[in-house]
């Protein structure tokens, strides 16, 4: 395909290109149009609107034909999807359809996504903490993955600067490994959470903290989450259905239409990115190869820069597509080291328990957040037989008792009347995983999708490190919890399940210090291609505990922000 008509090439060209319309690549279109640069945003689903396009958000429970759950069709159809807690009548739409987007699992991984504007953004479930200086440190400590190129300095005022637009609730806890952020004030912890914490505290001398999770809701608006038309959080809880009120962060509510409002942004939904284009003479990326996902024409865009915010595993996919005469074996690619090194959490497990205190007190209402256990293993030094440590969510209600017995109408009445059961409490782990060479995602070099373009083959498993991780929750948590005067403590260990339901993929792409062993340097610039940034989890040196989207978009701003710099020295 050859384009000739100069005024159509104008009309194709930008400033800089983003890939994908996401979490990350939300942040990439407000901070390249914030700061003058004309931005062509390409995503591959279709268009989802803010609000008017939330087709469930004000359904009552008894306007959903299934009554929340999805039908058996709809479940034998995507063995996936269904897999994901978050997969429910009121949400279903934000995913893919399992046989329009095949994938080869060399082993087993349910990978979830999210294909339309806004992405994943609008079905993450919003925890939001920061990395520390500890998990930068991890892999110089232990030898596994290579150094981290920057620090915890070089990125916290970008987390400041992305919480303090984003809204992100939380308490200043003070914990050297959980630093803290610009914060809403906090949600409150249930009595029985409350009570966990404090038998920690001083149990373990303040040394296993338990707080209330910080998360990317506007529990008190600011004049800057006024300003792009959102407001308080009312505390429904049905937020995977997106929020007609703007109160929790997505691209949707947030920085795409920021960036449209400037001006300069143009958002192409419906356009599945195909490769990235590499000039030899001029050695840079010149532009994008981007296939209409109806029409299935291919149509070439320009720019100076391009960000690839396709979410990890895609960000992999495109760049290992992207093949040319320099580079045979995929974009940027000249140490063989693309699409290796995923890591992921280890989500495999859950604790749960009674508590048989408290019966004069329930939760009033919803609170889209709960309860977090910062890591607090091998955190200062290495102290267990498996490397790196977890944390985990911590949440609690009451249980509910039904009565059925009965017959008509006493039966009716014994059904109405629930009674509550001792306070419930779960806990779900989130470990971090040793990024290695052998946990990779490649091209298969025979199947294609409808869009022809290679499938993407993922070749990722969990190791004995994950194994002993799983074995020290459940003891360290069976030892907190009775310490705590909970009973009936319950594992939770599922080994059939496969990695990826964490939706947390992380690496492929890595920075690093030195071209041999990375692809990315410390701005996020390809080391052999510098005017193609990647600044999604494929980005991701090592994966540390905590939810990873926060520090995705404190690294995409920052980025973002080096890019136009440099581009206005006429650096790139
Ligand atoms: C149920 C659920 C709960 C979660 N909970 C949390 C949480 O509590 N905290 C947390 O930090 N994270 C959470 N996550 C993960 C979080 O959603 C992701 O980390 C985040 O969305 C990643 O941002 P991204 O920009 O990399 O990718 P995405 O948000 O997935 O955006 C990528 C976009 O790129 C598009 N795209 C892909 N390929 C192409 C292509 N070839 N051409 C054009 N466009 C393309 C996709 O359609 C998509 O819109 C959760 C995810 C889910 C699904
Ligand atoms: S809990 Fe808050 S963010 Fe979630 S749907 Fe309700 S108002 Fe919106």
């Amino acid at each position: 395909m050859a384009f000739f008509n100069i005024d159509s090439i104008k009309d194709r060209t930008f400033d800089a290109i983003v890939i994908g319309s996401g979490i990350s690549g939300g942040w990439s279109a407000k901070e390249l149009t914030g700061r003058g640069l004309r931005t062509l945003v390409l995503e591959r689903g279709r268009d989802v609107k803010h609000i008017k396009d939330y087709p469930t958000t004000f359904k009552n429970p008894w306007e959903f034909p299934h009554l929340g759950q999805i039908p058996k069709e709809l479940r034998d159809a995507n063995p996936i999807a269904s897999r994901c807690y978050a997969f429910n009548e009121d949400a279903a739409h934000f995913f893919i359809k399992d046989n329009e987007h095949p994938y080869v699992q060399e082993k087993p991984f349910d990978w979830i996504r999210g294909y339309q504007v806004g992405g994943k953004s609008l079905m993450w479930a919003r925890g939001t903490q920061r990395w520390s200086q500890y998990d930068f440190d991890g892999p110089a400590r232990d030898g596994f993955a290579v150094e981290w190129p920057i620090n915890y300095a070089d990125i916290a005022p970008w987390y400041s600067y992305v919480e303090k637009f984003a809204g992100i609730s939380g308490n200043k806890d003070g914990l050297a490994q959980l630093p803290d952020g610009e914060f809403l004030p906090p949600h409150e912890q249930s009595c029985v959470e409350k009570h966990f914490t404090q038998q920690m505290a001083k149990h373990y001398n303040n040394k296993r903290p338990v707080i209330i999770g910080r998360c990317a809701h506007l529990t008190q608006p600011q004049p800057i989450h006024i300003q792009q038309g959102r407001g308080q959080c009312q505390n429904r809880a049905l937020c995977q259905r997106g929020c007609p009120y703007g109160g929790y962060f997505s691209s949707n509510s947030s920085t795409l239409p920021w960036a449209q409002k400037t001006g300069k942004m143009t958002l192409r939904p419906d356009s599945v990115v195909h490769s990235i284009i590499f000039d030899e003479k001029k050695n840079k990326a010149t532009g994008v190869r981007v296939i209409d996902a109806h029409t299935k024409e291919m149509t070439e865009y320009y720019a100076k820069i391009i960000f690839v915010n396709a979410s990890t595993l895609n960000t992999n996919l495109v760049l290992l597509n992207s093949t040319s005469n320099r580079f045979p074996n995929g974009l940027g690619n000249d140490n063989g080291l693309l699409g290796k090194y995923i890591a992921f959490h280890n989500f495999r497990t859950t604790i749960s328990a009674e508590y048989e205190g408290f019966l004069d007190t329930t939760t009033e209402g919803n609170r889209p957040n709960s309860s977090y256990i910062p890591r607090f293993r091998n955190v200062f030094k290495q102290e267990t037989d498996f490397l790196r440590g977890y944390a985990a969510g911590f949440g609690s209600s009451r249980m509910m008792d039904t009565d059925k017995s009965g017959f008509g109408e006493s039966l009716k009445a014994n059904l109405t009347q629930k009674k509550y059961g001792n306070w419930f409490v779960n806990s779900h782990m989130m470990g971090e995983t040793i990024p290695k060479e052998t946990n990779l995602v490649s091209l298969d070099s025979d199947l294609k999708d409808a869009w022809g373009i290679p499938q993407l083959k993922v070749s990722v498993a969990y190791d004995d490190n994950d194994e002993k991780m799983i074995a020290d929750f459940h003891q360290q948590m069976t030892e907190m919890l009775t310490i705590a005067g909970f009973k009936n403590i319950k594992t939770n260990d599922r080994p059939d399940k496969a990695p990826g339901l964490d939706i947390h993929e992380m690496g492929g792409v890595r920075m690093g210090k030195d071209p041999k062993t990375s692809l990315l340097n410390k701005w996020n610039q390809l080391h052999s291609c510098q005017n193609v940034f990647v600044t999604d989890g494929a980005c991701m040196t090592s994966n540390s505990t905590q939810n990873p989207s926060l520090t995705f978009m404190a690294i995409t701003a920052r980025a973002a922000n080096h890019a136009v710099d440099e581009l206005k020295k006429k650096n790139l």
